[in-house]
């Protein structure tokens, strides 16, 4: 790459990076794709899904100018003093594959990708934080369709939910999901509950017509998870009234 090519690329992946810093605290290999504009955020969520099988296929850049702008962004990193942080990129897809990056998938340039660029200014406490919600598995959506003569590209079945996979839609039973009991949406506490206990959930949306957008109708849990977050739910609230007669007393004292 001649000089003054390299600078230029230099000088657009600092200022991409410079904005993802100031927005989020960090920046992460992905960002900076984007903010040169190699990639679109549509790309980004497709390649999430599972549905582009290594990233490096939908950025709009050949290979040995992305690897020269990896390096212009780690070198300005360096400069910068920010701290390395590890993430996992797992799909939102049933299985939980974790998501690859490079056409080669060499395991040393994986791990660049995956490594996020953390603001030292930040708490410790807040960079656990961050690289914990980076982390975080995507969760699995599952589709009401309002068009209920559908067939699963697996088994040729139809039902009440489907997940879209990257050749057609696919029923609960063949992504092994259908033994998970339903939670309609409403009650926040119990689903985050219910969430937290079970190893498998899905969200469950349906198409709105009149408002154009998918609304989240509840999320489907392990049977178990949910006998339990009832219980926990009822302890609590049993706990919070006999709380607030104990605060009324003391306010007549
Ligand atoms: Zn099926």
């Amino acid at each position: 790459m001649r000089p003054k090519n390299r600078q230029r690329l230099a000088d657009r992946v600092t200022r991409a990076a410079e904005a993802s810093l100031a927005a989020q605290g960090y920046v992460a290999p992905l960002d900076v794709l984007l903010g040169v504009g190699w990639l679109d955020a549509g790309a980004v969520k497709r390649w999430r899904l599972g549905q582009i099988n290594y990233l490096e296929r939908a950025v709009q850049a050949n290979l040995s100018r992305i690897s020269e702008a990896m390096k212009l962004f780690r070198s300005w990193a360096a400069t910068k003093g920010l701290l390395a942080s590890e993430t996992a990129y797992v799909a939102r897809a049933p299985g939980r594959p974790t998501l690859r990056f490079s056409k080669s998938g060499h395991p040393t340039i994986e791990r660049l990708y995956r490594t996020h660029w953390v603001s030292p200014a930040l708490s410790e406490r807040k960079r656990e934080r961050l690289k914990e919600k980076a982390s975080r598995a995507p969760d699995l959506v599952m589709i009401q369709p309002l068009n209920t003569e559908w067939t699963c590209h697996r088994c040729g079945g139809t039902g009440d939910l489907l997940i879209m996979e990257p050749p057609g839609p696919a029923c609960l039973r063949c992504v092994g999901l259908d033994d998970l009991e339903f939670l309609p949406a409403g009650d926040a506490l119990l689903t985050r509950r219910a969430k937290a206990k079970s190893a498998r959930f899905a969200v469950v949306v349906r198409y709105s017509r009149s408002r154009d957008r998918y609304e989240r109708r509840g999320l489907l849990v392990e049977r178990q998870a949910l006998v339990h977050a009832h219980a926990e739910v009822e302890d609590r609230q049993g706990a919070t009234a006999s709380g607030e007669c104990r605060l009324r007393r003391d306010d007549l004292a």
